[in-house]
């Protein structure tokens, strides 16, 4: 009876320490069948222990973004050694990219192997962050730093030209108000400027991607309107297409780029939006105008940060949407003909939702 309760006690200890140790741990059977997972193991891998607990350990291996040669490695050392131990960057159930230390141990009177992860993304995170720094030339770095401080002072210039608005006389307020145009205009340079500049933080989420679409459509419409252009949208996809990513990002890629076909095309005309499959894990959104086309030798500058070819452009939407474009794993195609139009194909990849 006695017996019973010490080992009672001490089961409710162990518990304890399990689920509420600083680290993600798991156990798993001889077989590869994941038996327990703590609560620390269901916050790194962003998913229920119900999902997991019960299927085999080597479909977690599927989250590492390692080459398969590296896993491969992994469970050889494990079998071999009874031990192993592995740095990988993994993309989680809900598709956060995370930086993980694992180290697993077979406990040879159970034959279990007991996992032990650490996430050291903050740690990771924090070195890319400095690795950006170091290549932001100095020379990028100090210009960061000046369109910061620039805003202040802009500002109260802004205040200043409005007061000055009241009291001045008609030719005045024709000066002020190319003043407060050019006021703007600095502002649109510095906000896309430092929007370039930031690092980004990988906020990911499942986001529909019609609807996306749709909402950039209707915000541009009226401005597109105006200058007699209609954008007509053709879906060859299920209702519902999921994309990982960050929505807000994405928004700015694809508002860019009907800003830069709309601009294209000053004597109006139809931009086509198409949204199909390309292959069985890509997703193709095409923005197709019938503007004035790129010159075949700018066509390898356009995604150069501060390649214009517009009086009152920055030159920064490509440059910024093709990194945008690079961290969600996608890519950019192409193509343009001189009075002819230019298609724009923003390729990514689609994501099962867990
Ligand atoms: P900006 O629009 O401020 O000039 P972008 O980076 O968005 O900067 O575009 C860079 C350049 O690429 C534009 O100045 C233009 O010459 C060219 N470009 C981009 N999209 C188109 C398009 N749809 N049709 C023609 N030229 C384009
Ligand atoms: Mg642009």
């Amino acid at each position: 009876m006695k017996f019973v309760l010490v080992e009672y006690e001490y089961r409710q200890k162990f518990e304890h320490i399990f689920q509420f140790f600083s680290n993600g741990l798991f156990f798993v059977d001889k077989h590869g069948i994941v038996l327990e997972m703590n609560a620390q193991m269901e916050e790194i891998l962003q998913i229920d222990k119900n999902k997991v607990v019960g299927f085999n350990a080597l479909e977690l291996l599927d989250l590492f973004v390692n080459p398969f040669e590296t896993k491969k490695a992994f469970v050889t050392q494990l079998i071999q050694f009874g031990k192993a131990e592995l740095f990988s960057e993994i993309r989680t159930f809900l598709g956060e990219f995370k930086y993980i230390h694992v180290k697993v141990f077979k406990q040879e009177d159970t034959n279990l192997y007991l996992a032990e992860v650490h996430d050291e993304s903050e740690k990771f995170h924090m070195k890319k962050r400095l690795n950006h720094t170091e290549s932001l030339s100095t020379i990028g770095q100090l210009a960061a730093s000046i369109a910061h401080e620039i805003r202040n002072p802009m500002t109260s210039l802004k205040g200043f030209t409005q007061l000055l608005q009241q009291t001045t006389n008609e030719d005045g307020k024709r000066y002020l108000a190319v003043i407060n145009d050019e006021i703007k205009r600095m502002e649109e340079i510095l906000t896309e400027f430092l929007e370039v500049s930031k690092p980004t933080n990988n906020k990911f989420e499942y986001f529909e991607l019609k609807e996306l679409i749709s909402e950039v459509v209707n915000f541009m419409a009226p401005q597109a309107l105006m200058k007699n252009i209609e954008i007509i949208i053709t879906l060859t996809i299920d209702s519902i297409c999921k994309i990982l990513g960050d929505r807000n990002l994405m928004k700015q890629v694809f508002m860019n780029s009907i800003k830069n076909a709309i601009e294209a095309m000053p004597k109006g005309g139809n931009i086509f939006i198409t949204i199909m499959y390309t292959g069985k894990k890509d997703v193709c959104i095409e923005i197709k105008d019938q503007g004035q086309g790129i010159d075949a030798d700018q066509l390898d500058k356009i995604f150069d940060p501060f390649f214009t070819t517009k009086s009152g452009g920055t030159g920064l939407g490509l440059s910024h949407s093709s990194q945008v474009i690079k961290s969600h794993g996608g890519s950019i195609e192409v193509e343009s003909e001189v009075e002819v139009g230019t298609s724009f194909k923003f390729i990514l990849p689609l994501q099962h939702e867990f």
